[in-house]
């Protein structure tokens, strides 16, 4: 059987092995000669694949039971690791608690969001990995072993793009449930975001911006609130009726809007569980640069509209703060995000990609690792101060890249 990625844009090479416990997770790891785990299948790439041998193992954990331990004393829950963000979100607001941000989607696994730095948007949030207290992972030889905070190697371990291990399970800071308002508003001139862009990115507690970049500027502003109180709203107007980010999008997938308050996992992804999020018939690209830079890489977008618009459906722009994560996209620093959704044309999107990386990786831009990108180890490098750090934990952890991949030897070398 044929077995591809979410987006249909890769069909993986390797044998896929379903284990049925840890127990049986260990025994294929340890035998196998190259192991990689898959999680919801959600990256656009080759990397999660074995591409270079034929006796390759990519293991999915998708028959392992999902289970969701709140510890109240330490405000953690530990979560197997293949859980849907959405099935754990379920589970936390059943017994009354929340996490901090979730994704535009709800669908994808906890370990595999974040093994590549994934993130939703706030000026007060981090990226998602920055809700893990602690990882617990099975290495090379077949051991489990747990990395927490406070360990030396932690800060190379959470966003490590199963380079290191397959993760069962991870243990997310959680707080008591909490309410969300969403509401979009729609016109935000360029000239208005120019002249407030730290109002607007401010003005709730989770925003997104979508644009294709034209005249019109910014059509619409998704802004997800905390707690009753409405904040002023500035600029644009509010939309009449439910809206989708793509012009003919269902808008039946989308989170409840119109500003009617809700639990948290109800209205921080964009895109509801139950229905296919964003297009299905896409790629994406992202990019997150120092957020002091913002204004300049829109200028740069919007110069280069003209070269994208045959393969654009949308782009995002959305906020993360810095963390002390070696291979974040946000390490050291506090990012804007520049996502495009693509049509699903990869001859076309990979022609439009070298223009976009030589606007943007000068800015210090670096690429979302589960999306489509150009740049490679000698383009990277640069962008992650310890990049040669995490090379030596790898060395250390995986001396026989039991977990190596052609997409890691192109990225990280
Ligand atoms: C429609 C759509 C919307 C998206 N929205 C967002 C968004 O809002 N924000 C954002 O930042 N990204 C977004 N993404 C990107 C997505 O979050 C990332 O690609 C993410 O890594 C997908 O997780 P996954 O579970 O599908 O992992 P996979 O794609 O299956 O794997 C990704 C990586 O994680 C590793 N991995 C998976 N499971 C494990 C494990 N158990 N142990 C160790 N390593 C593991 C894999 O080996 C691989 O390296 C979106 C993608 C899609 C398709």
């Amino acid at each position: 059987m044929v077995e591809t990625n979410w987006a249909g844009s890769h069909t993986y090479r390797s044998r896929i092995e379903r284990v049925r416990s840890v127990e049986h997770l260990q025994e294929v790891v340890a035998a196998a000669p190259r192991v990689r785990a898959l999680g919801s299948r959600h990256s656009f790439t080759d990397l999660t694949d074995i591409t270079d041998v034929d006796d390759g193992v990519l293991v999915s954990l998708d028959d392992l039971p999902t289970r969701v331990d709140v510890d109240p004393s330490t405000r953690t829950a530990r979560v197997t690791g293949r859980a849907a963000y959405g099935d754990v979100a379920t589970a936390l607001q059943a017994e009354g608690w929340a996490l901090g941000n979730l994704a535009s989607l709800p669908h994808i696994s906890v370990a595999g969001a974040v093994a590549t730095g994934t993130h939703g948007s706030g000026i007060g949030n981090g990226s998602l990995a920055t809700a893990v207290a602690s990882l617990d992972l099975v290495g090379p030889d077949g051991e489990l072993r747990t990395v927490g905070r406070g360990d030396t190697d932690f800060g190379g371990s959470v966003v490590a793009l199963g380079a290191l291990g397959v993760v069962t399970s991870v243990t997310l800071d959680v707080e008591p449930t909490y309410d969300v308002r969403q509401e979009v508003r729609t016109g935000l001139s360029w000239e208005t975001l120019a002249s407030g862009l730290d109002a607007v990115i401010g003005s709730a507690y989770s925003v997104s911006l979508f644009t294709r970049w034209g005249d019109a500027g910014i059509d619409q502003v998704w802004l997800k609130s905390r707690g009753d109180e409405a904040p002023p709203r500035p600029f644009g107007a509010p939309a009449a009726t439910t809206l989708h980010m793509f012009a003919d999008g269902d808008t039946e997938a989308v989170t409840v809007q119109g500003g009617v308050p809700g639990p948290w996992l109800d209205r921080l992804p964009h895109f509801r569980m139950a229905f296919t999020p964003s297009r299905g018939e896409e790629l994406q690209s992202e990019y997150l640069l120092p957020r002091e830079h913002a204004l300049t890489a829109i200028e740069r977008m919007r110069g280069l509209r003209e070269r994208l618009a045959p393969v654009l459906q949308v782009s995002e722009l959305r906020t993360v703060v810095a963390d002390d994560l070696w291979l974040s996209g946000s390490y050291g620093h506090d990012v804007v995000a520049v996502h495009f959704t693509w049509s699903r044309d990869q001859e076309r999107v990979y022609a439009v990609l070298p223009a976009i990386e030589a606007a943007l990786l000068p800015l210090g831009a670096r690429p979302h690792w589960g999306k489509c990108f150009v740049a490679g180890v000698a383009e990277l490098e640069p962008l992650y101060p310890r990049m040669a750090d995490f090379r030596a934990l790898r060395d250390r952890v995986d001396p026989d890249r039991v977990f190596g991949n052609t997409f890691l030897e192109r990225v990280i070398g």
